[in-house]
């Protein structure tokens, strides 16, 4: 996986782990692959419960109140996961940066590519631009890459959900009225 100027990919990545957590070592590497990243060689058993701690972490970033906590504590991430960055043209992939030493696992790679292209992510398109579902009972995260940048829910289906039901709760209710 390349880090595009937005960092796009690492940060949906991100919300895919986040969202919805993987359950083992395999499923992990599974899916990293699937987004692009080059694992090779097995993944450390320790690397499932060290991707899950790097997860709540940024999970603070996305819940953080306002630009400045959030920068703060992503701060805090890239100086955890993130070294000086090296051109590398590893796998044939052509020449790209990475912010991290050679040959980490994978729970550092990620560590170094989540925190980075997240910082990518919301220098280049705003540091409003990662938040949750706006339906109360849904709580999952979104990225907003929208043109606007006015992303509230996750989904259509809960913008959906939502426009009915401020739609009901505008009209009268229905029946007679009971004296
Ligand atoms: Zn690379
Ligand atoms: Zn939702």
């Amino acid at each position: 996986m390349h880090l595009n100027p937005y960092g796009e990919d690492a940060v949906k990545l991100a919300v895919d782990l986040s969202n919805q957590r993987p359950a083992t070592v395999r499923e992990l590497s599974d899916r990293c692959r699937a987004a692009g990243l080059v694992v090779d060689g097995p993944v450390p058993q320790a690397d499932l419960a060290r991707t899950l701690a790097l997860l709540d972490t940024w999970e603070g970033v996305v819940d953080a109140a306002d630009g400045r906590e959030r920068a703060e504590l992503l701060n805090q991430m890239l100086a955890a996961g993130a070294s000086h960055p090296r051109l590398t043209d590893h796998s044939d992939g052509g020449w790209h940066l990475h912010y991290r030493d050679d040959h980490q696992p994978l729970a550092a790679v990620l560590s170094s590519l989540i925190s980075v292209g997240t910082a990518f992510h919301l220098v280049g398109r705003g540091m409003h631009r990662l938040g949750r579902c706006a339906v109360a009972e849904c709580t999952t995260i979104y990225a907003d890459t929208t043109r606007t940048g006015r992303q509230r829910y996750c989904s259509q289906r809960c913008a959906n959900r939502d426009a009915v039901r401020r739609h009901r709760s505008t009209r009268p209710a229905a029946g007679p009225v009971s004296t």
